[in-house]
């Protein structure tokens, strides 16, 4: 007989920490044991055991169109078939760069990476070696992935000096990171080199930004000459296809951008004018690197997914998703627990309590309800009758082009079961 998920994860246990390869995969913070998954199909994952979970994950946000959609399937094995990387240029890269330049208004060139963690690094990096400065800025709760600079805990009150989030980094890494608390624009002066945001906040649950924030980042930046970087990758192609710029009107000048991009494969990006990029190795100072950047893989699934997805589908998906939120809320809510369902594009932030949370405006509001017992438990409840949630109650949901109208309904009912499960437990 073939493994079963205990089984599984105790040999994983075994060889790999923690038994997972990125912590958020761990049910550390909703308790128990993650199961291990032997496939997914769309809107839908299968375990090793064979339970079936619809899947609000859909790893992160990488999977704009459920999983193993047969067009990106079909893309993917073609550039299979030609090899998958040579240390040289190749047409996938090009081509996916220009349509990511054709479609984010202002970004004039574009490098690809492997993961939105390298794509922020390059970005910092770019943006310091641009400026000839060292300071950056960065929000209390908004995540740029785990490199060293930006791992810095949150301090709540007014913008201060940053300490290390993480052992292993040391004092020095993060001296030039200051952190400052979202949705008020900070002071700067000319020592910054740039300011890093998530231009919605889906990393602290789901935090929108306030009128006039983006705006006074953007006026508070040229004030002083320092950058503006909006980091998309979980908001590019996913709020608008011109991403956050074309729901805000503001423009940074410079983006990362990483999970949807790679229909489901190891990718980021980063871009901006060429002015601004101009620094980069081979043309200038600047050294950034990477032996599969550009992989022939991973540009076939984006390009399929870029090509695929036009605005009026995305439109479509956001009201579907928009008016499934509003409905698991009253669904969640009939069923007696208190909940909050917000949304931005087609990213859902679900919020619970025992009565109905206020939407957060920063990390400091996110944590007072999300750091409650309550995720946990409806997180259970939900799993236990094949809904699966992110085990972490800072996750946003990730419905994606595969959920049908079905898998809302169903979804719809087994929330107010699960909801009154928790509610009388
Ligand atoms: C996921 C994420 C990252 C890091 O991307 P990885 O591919 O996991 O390295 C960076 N920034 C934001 C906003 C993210 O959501």
């Amino acid at each position: 007989m073939s493994p079963n998920n205990d089984e599984w994860f105790d040999r994983a246990l075994s060889v790999i920490p923690g038994g997972v390869d990125s912590p958020v995969r761990s049910f550390a913070s909703v308790g128990g044991r993650p199961f291990t998954v032997a496939s997914g199909s769309g809107s839908t994952l299968t375990d090793v055991e064979g339970n079936t979970y619809l899947d609000y994950v859909q790893s992160y946000g990488a999977s704009l169109l459920g999983h193993a959609d047969s067009r990106v399937v079909a893309a993917v094995t073609r550039a299979a078939l030609n090899g998958s990387t040579f240390g040289a240029p190749t047409p996938g890269e090009v081509l996916l760069a220009e349509r990511l330049c054709e479609l984010v208004a202002g970004m004039e060139q574009v490098r690809f990476v492997s993961s939105g963690t390298e794509a922020v690094m390059s970005a910092l990096r770019v943006a310091r070696g641009a400026t000839g400065r060292d300071r950056i800025l960065k929000f209390d709760g908004c995540y740029h992935g785990h490199a060293d600079s930006v791992l810095v805990a949150g301090g709540s009150g007014v913008a201060q000096l940053g300490l290390p989030g993480s052992a292993g980094v040391p004092n020095g890494a993060v001296a030039d990171t200051i952190v400052a608390p979202y949705n008020v624009v900070p002071t700067l002066d000319e020592t910054f080199a740039a300011v890093i945001v998530e231009p919605v906040a889906a990393n602290m649950n789901l935090v929108a930004p306030a009128p006039g924030f983006l705006e006074g980042l953007r006026a508070e930046c040229d004030r002083v000459g320092a950058l503006l970087i909006f980091d998309e990758v979980i908001t590019g192609f996913r709020l608008h296809l011109g991403g956050a710029e074309a729901v805000t009107g503001v423009t940074p000048d410079l983006w990362t951008f990483g999970k949807v991009i790679g229909g489901g494969l190891p990718i980021g990006a980063f871009g901006g004018r060429r002015s601004v990029l101009a620094c980069l190795a081979p043309n200038g100072p600047v050294y950034q690197a990477g032996t599969l950047s550009g992989n022939p893989l991973a540009t076939a699934a984006g390009l399929k997914v870029l090509s695929v997805v036009d605005q009026p589908a995305l439109d479509g998906l956001i009201v579907r998703v928009q008016q499934f939120g509003q409905s698991l809320e009253a669904a969640l809510r009939s069923g007696g627990l208190g909940a909050t369902v917000l949304s931005a594009g087609p990213l859902l932030g679900l919020y619970v309590g025992e009565t109905n949370p206020v939407a957060p405006t920063n990390y400091a509001e996110a944590k007072a309800i999300c750091g409650g017992p309550m995720y946990a438990k409806l997180f259970h409840a939900l799993l236990e009758r094949g809904v699966a949630l992110a085990p972490g109650a800072y996750e946003v949901l990730f419905p994606s082009f595969a959920h049908s109208d079905e898998d809302f309904a169903r979804t719809l009912e087994v929330a107010t079961e699960a909801a009154r499960f928790v509610v009388n437990q």
